[in-house]
C-alpha cells in the first residue's frame, strides 16, 4: 500500500507515518514547514522518518504546488496539513487559513475528482462544534457550531469533502480529533506550554476558568483511529475521535504536580474569543464503524510527552 500524507513534519502527521512505515506502508510525505512554531521541532520530527528507505519527502506548499507531487500509485491521501489554533485565527491573518485550510483542501479535492480510486481520510476537529448540544458531542444530533474562525475552517474542508463526494463519488472519511496530546505536541498547546512553565517554576495563565474542560486524545490512539480506517473497509462517514473522558484545568494542574512533583502556580486571567468551555466526544460511532478502542489513561499519556518535554529541551 502506498500513501500521501500531507502535514507529515507536524505533531500528528509524523507520529502517523512513523506508525505507517513500522506497518510497511510506503509514505509520501508532504508539508512545507509553516512557520506556526520552531522548524527545527519540524525537522525533527521527520528526521527518524527520512532513514527509511519506504519514506520520501516532498516540500510543498499544497495550494500552490501541489501539480509538483506525483498521484501515481496511490491508495490513500492522508490530509492532515493545516495551519491549527483557535486563538491566532482572529484578525489579520485569517488569510493564512483560509489559504492553508480551505484552499488547500479544495487543490488536493480538485486532484482526486481525476483520480477518484484514492480514498481520502480528512483530519477535522472538535472546534467545528463549538459549543453546540447535546453534550456529549455527537455527529448526527449535535449541529456543527463553530465558536473560532479556525472552526469556521475545519468545517469548510468537511463541506467541500461533501460536495466532491457527492458530485465526483470520492470516497472520504473525516475523523474529528479531540484535543490531542503526546510526544511531539505543538508548542503553542496547552500542555506543551504548561509543562515547561511548571519546569522552569513560572506561573501558569489559565484564560477562562480551572473549570473549563476538554476531551483530550492521546496520539497513538489517533494514529491508530487512521489505521483502522485505512485497513477497513467502511468509507465516507465522520467520526469523532476522543477518549471519552473529560478533565477539567483544574484537575489537569493537579496531575502535573504529580507527574512533575512541583507545587504548580497559576493565574487565572480574562478568557479568549473562540475558547469553549468543554469539548466532550461521544465515540460511540468510531467504536461501532472501526473497533475504535482508546487505550491511553490521561495519566500515562501526560507522563509520556512530559519525557519527551525533557528530552527535546535538555531539561
Ligand atoms: P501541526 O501544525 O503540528 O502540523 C500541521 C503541518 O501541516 C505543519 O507541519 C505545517 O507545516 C503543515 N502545513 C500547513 N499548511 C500546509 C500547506 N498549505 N501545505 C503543506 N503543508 C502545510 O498541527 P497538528 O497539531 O499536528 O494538527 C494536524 C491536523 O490535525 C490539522 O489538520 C489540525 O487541524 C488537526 N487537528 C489537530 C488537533 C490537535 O489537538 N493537535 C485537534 C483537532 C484537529
Amino acid at each position: 500500500m502506498r500513501v500521501l500524507l500531507t502535514g507529515v513534519a507536524g505533531f500528528i502527521g509524523s507520529n502517523l507515518a512513523k506508525n505507517l512505515l513500522d506497518n510497511n506502508i510506503a509514505v509520501i510525505g508532504i508539508d512545507n514547514f509553516f512557520p506556526n512554531y520552531d522548524r527545527a521541532l519540524k525537522e525533527r520530527n521527520i528526521e527518524e522518518l527520512s532513514r527509511n528507505p519506504n519514506f520520501k519527502f516532498q516540500k510543498v506548499s499544497i495550494e500552490e504546488e501541489l501539480e509538483k507531487v506525483s498521484f501515481e500509485g496511490l491508495d490513500v491521501l492522508l490530509h492532515l496539513s493545516a495551519l491549527p489554533g483557535v486563538r491566532k485565527s482572529w484578525g489579520e491573518k485569517f488569510y493564512e487559513y483560509t489559504n492553508n485550510n480551505i484552499l488547500a483542501t479544495q487543490k488536493i479535492l480538485e486532484r482526486l475528482k481525476e483520480e477518484s480510486h484514492i480514498k481520502l481520510i480528512y483530519a477535522s476537529s472538535s472546534s467545528i462544534y463549538g459549543e453546540t448540544e447535546p453534550v456529549p458531542f455527537n455527529e448526527d444530533n449535535s449541529p456543527p457550531r463553530p465558536k473560532s474562525p479556525y472552526g469556521v475552517t475545519k468545517l469548510a474542508g468537511e463541506h467541500l469533502i461533501d460536495l466532491y463526494a457527492q458530485n465526483y463519488g470520492i470516497k472520504a472519511t473525516t475523523l474529528r480529533l479531540f484535543t490531542v496530546y503526546g510526544p511531539g505536541q505543538r508548542p503553542d498547546m496547552a500542555f506543551h506550554k504548561f509543562f515547561t512553565m511548571v519546569h522552569n517554576n513560572e506561573p501558569l495563565q489559565i484564560f477562562g476558568s480551572l473549570n473549563y474542560s476538554r476531551d483530550y486524545t492521546y496520539v497513538d490512539d489517533v494514529v491508530l483511529s487512521f489505521l483502522s480506517v485505512i485497513e477497513g473497509d467502511e468509507w465516507g462517514c465522520k467520526m469523532n475521535i476522543g477518549s471519552a473522558r473529560v478533565y477539567s484545568l483544574g484537575e489537569i494542574i493537579e496531575i502535573m504536580g504529580e507527574i512533575t512533583g512541583k507545587k504548580i502556580k497559576y493565574d487565572v486571567v480574562s478568557d479568549v474569543p473562540g475558547d469553549v468551555n468543554k469539548t466532550y466526544a461521544d465515540i460511540t460511532k468510531a467504536i461501532e464503524t472501526i473497533n475504535y478502542n482508546p487505550e491511553w489513561d490521561l495519566i500515562d499519556g501526560l507522563r509520556e510527552e512530559y519525557r519527551w518535554i525533557r528530552e527535546i529541551y535538555n531539561l
